[in-house]
């Protein structure tokens, strides 16, 4: 049994994360302050004897004695990150240097999810870890791309000079239950609007692609990479290579739905990338064959399951 902190424990990923350690038997510290995650997502591990939840954010220092940390505190919707963008670079950099010093200090084995968004608007398909990526300094989704990639360079650094214990994920795009339906993802917002009856909001003419992994993909990838051996740090992407237009998303949630909402065209945002898949031969090399389980039309039936009762439930509460 460990003691493991999990900062930004309180939003979608590190909701799920939290309930397959509890699981495991580990001790479990979550870290939030509550920017875009919730209480509600954490409010099942409330009564659990070995789950301590800490109102922080992780720009400020920090001190526990703990054996892993996995440092997932950071904005991940562009709608969040580009709210506030000197806060997320801020949470990004200083919150890595801080919980990179806590691990030091403690000689904690600490994990970084970083994002297959350090490859930006990617030249080379599908992507894999040896490449540089393609991303605009200065435009809006720099203070979360730029933010990212100096992340990865401090976890590099602490482990050359300081040998801190250090891993590193690139997460690509994930949803699950747990997302907040205000989000402003794709999937999230698709889904919340089909089960509204809303119109179904394609940003540009909708070729552009994605590549969607089910939650519980990633958790177990997580896992698997926290068991690595010392000697490798990654980076690891982990995603699921199935890659589909956002007109096919929307259909697929359509379909599953069953719902009659028509799809209407918005402007395309700045930069944003056009193709992304993720080249996953690593993980499968070094996470004992991972790769992901759960393919989009079945992930798709779970989420929606969850949307149509949280929805539910705010509407039995409006009647009140
Ligand atoms: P999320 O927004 O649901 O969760 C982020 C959590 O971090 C929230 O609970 C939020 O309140 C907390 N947080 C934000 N700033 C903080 C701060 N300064 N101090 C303390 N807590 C803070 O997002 P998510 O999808 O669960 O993402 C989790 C991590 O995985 C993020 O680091 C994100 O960049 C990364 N990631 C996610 C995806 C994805 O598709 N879900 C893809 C790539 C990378
Ligand atoms: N830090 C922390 N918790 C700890 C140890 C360090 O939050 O248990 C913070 C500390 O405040 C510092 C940062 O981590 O700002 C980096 O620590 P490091 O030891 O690398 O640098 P230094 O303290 O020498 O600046
Ligand atoms: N998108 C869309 N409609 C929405 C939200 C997003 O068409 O309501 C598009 C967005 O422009 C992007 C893709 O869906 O091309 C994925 O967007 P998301 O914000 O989920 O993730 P990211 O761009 O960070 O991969």
């Amino acid at each position: 049994m460990k003691r493991i902190l999990i900062t930004g424990g309180a939003g979608f990923v590190g909701s799920h994360l939290i309930g397959r350690l509890l699981e495991e038997g580990h001790e479990v510290i979550c870290l939030d302050n509550y920017f875009t995650g919730s209480k509600k997502n954490i409010l099942p591990f409330m009564d659990h004897p070995y789950f301590e939840l800490v109102r922080h954010d992780v720009t400020e220092p920090y001190y526990a004695e703990v054996d892993e940390i996995y440092n997932l505190a950071c904005p991940a919707s562009p709608v969040h990150y580009q709210y506030n963008p000197i806060k997320t670079i801020k949470t990004s950099v200083m919150g890595a240097i801080n919980m990179l010093g806590l691990a030091k200090r403690v000689k904690a084995r600490i994990l970084q999810a970083s994002t297959s968004e350090v490859y930006g608007d990617p030249s080379v398909h599908p992507q894999p870890e040896s490449y540089w990526g393609n991303v605009n300094p200065l435009g809006l989704r720099s203070c979360y791309d730029e933010g990212k990639r100096c992340a990865e360079t401090l976890f590099m650094d602490y482990h050359n000079q300081n040998h801190v214990d250090v891993k590193i994920i690139r997460i690509f795009n994930t949803y699950g239950s747990n997302m907040n339906p205000n989000d402003g993802r794709v999937v999230s917002n698709f889904i919340v609007q089909a089960l509204k009856g809303e119109d179904i909001t394609i940003f540009g003419d909708g070729t552009q692609t994605r590549s969607f992994q089910y939650v519980d993909d990633l958790v177990e990838g997580m896992i698997r990479m926290m068991q690595t051996g010392k000697e490798f740090q990654g980076p690891v992407n982990l995603g699921n290579p199935n890659e589909f237009t956002m007109l096919e998303l929307a259909t697929a949630v359509l379909e599953v739905t069953g719902s009659s909402s028509k799809l209407i065209f918005k402007p395309l945002p700045q930069d944003d990338p056009k193709q992304r898949q993720p080249d996953i031969s690593l993980a499968k090399e070094k996470l004992n064959g991972w790769e992901p389980k759960i393919q989009l039309r079945e992930g798709l039936e779970k989420t929606v399951g969850y949307f149509d009762a949280l929805l539910s439930e705010t509407a039995s509460k409006k009647a009140v």
